[in-house]
């Protein structure tokens, strides 16, 4: 078996403890005498994978008992349009906008109620999170969005907008559970899996209880958050399969890393490796501002184009793949998440160093 340094920013890697408990439960799931890809998911058995998966995600991320936690389908694209279906009221949301997520994502909204974009970071390539002028804020807005964590161009908040008694909502589909949030100071949090805690299939939604309940008369039902809280994510066939992989991962991230906070040391660690790389080479920098830098997707350029197609080329052949940058920043792009252990960051780090020497 060979195995690579799956850089990918999504789907991205996998712990190896989950994927070989997955292989070897495949054929006959802790006795039933088949797969979790078989089972009803009315069965019993489906039952205990599901509220334990449940239990787990209340768990690592200290979850208060007034929200409601649902396993939904249709991915973060989805979630753009459940934000604003269920939570209009007075029909105005804030967004700021820090990349192409924050931005589709206030597009959608557009379509249901008035978008105020509070502050962007367009003009430079969404490489910082804006300073926020609270003077711009809507007093009576429905809700106030973030991308937490902005996967393409590797930025993060590391203060979160004081937004008063207005929900904050927050796109956490690729630092979910890689760092301790306050669930309290929110009122929904939302993440596709496939980055950082499962397979593709499967979005998590974190939901304040009172702000469920009054979705907009022309919410398809499979939109309406309550329709999913009071069925207990059961209202129809979920992505089974995927969330039997997710509470894997919460098994592993509670028993092997011993929790988010254990989690975010080692993510500071393994950032702070390639950081720090990158700010002593004389090749490689980095493109984000120091303050906002992300702690899961690491974008860095060499100035010279054929360069870094050099380097993506070398890497691949040396088994650390999908380094190549988004479209839109060019370049590489690392991506860390919870799964890629440190020896894996090192490795890179070592292959840089050699490349930078080679290549002189
Ligand atoms: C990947 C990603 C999305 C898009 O998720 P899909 O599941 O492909 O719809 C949305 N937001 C963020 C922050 C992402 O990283």
């Amino acid at each position: 078996m060979s195995r690579v340094y799956n850089f990918s920013a999504g789907p991205s890697m996998l712990p190896l403890p989950v994927l070989e408990q997955a292989q070897r439960e495949m054929l006959d799931y802790n006795g039933s005498g088949m797969s979790v890809m078989e089972m009803s998911h009315r069965s019993k058995v489906y039952d205990e994978i599901i509220k334990t998966a449940e239990a787990d995600i209340r768990e690592l991320m200290n979850i208060p008992e007034n929200y409601k936690v649902m396993f939904l389908q249709g991915g973060g694209h989805t979630q753009f349009a459940m934000v604003p279906l269920n939570l209009r009221r007075n029909g105005k949301a804030d967004y700021v906008k820090t990349g192409q997520w924050a931005k589709k994502a206030a597009a959608e909204a557009g379509k249901y109620l008035d978008v105020n974009v509070v502050a962007s970071s367009e003009d430079k390539t969404y490489s910082y999170i804006p300073d926020l002028d609270p003077a711009k804020f809507t007093k009576d807005a429905d809700y106030f969005y973030i991308c937490y964590n902005n996967t393409i161009y590797g930025t993060r908040y590391t203060k979160l907008p004081e937004v008063g008694n207005v929900p904050l909502v927050a796109d956490i589909s690729s630092n979910i559970m890689s760092e301790v949030m306050d669930v309290s100071k929110f009122g929904l949090l939302f993440a596709g899996a496939q980055k950082n805690v499962g397979p593709a299939g499967v979005t998590i939604a974190i939901v304040r209880e009172d702000l469920l309940g009054n979705a907009m008369d022309i919410t398809p039902t499979m939109l309406d958050y309550k329709i999913h809280a009071d069925a207990e994510s059961l209202y129809n066939t979920p992505p089974c399969y995927a969330i039997y992989v997710a509470g894997l991962v919460f098994k592993w991230l509670k028993k092997e890393i011993g929790g988010v906070a254990a989690m975010q040391k080692i993510n500071e660690e393994k950032a702070a490796i390639l950081y720090n790389y990158l700010d002593e080479s004389k090749m490689f920098r980095g493109t984000v501002v120091a303050k906002d830098r992300s702690l899961m997707n690491v974008p860095f350029v060499t100035d010279d184009d054929d360069l870094n197609a050099k380097f993506i080329k070398e890497a691949t052949a040396a088994g650390f793949v999908n380094l190549k940058g988004h479209r839109t920043v060019g370049g590489m792009r690392a991506s860390i998440y919870n799964a890629m252990p440190v020896e894996g960051v090192k490795a890179l780090v070592e292959f840089m160093k050699k490349f930078e020497t080679d290549n002189k």
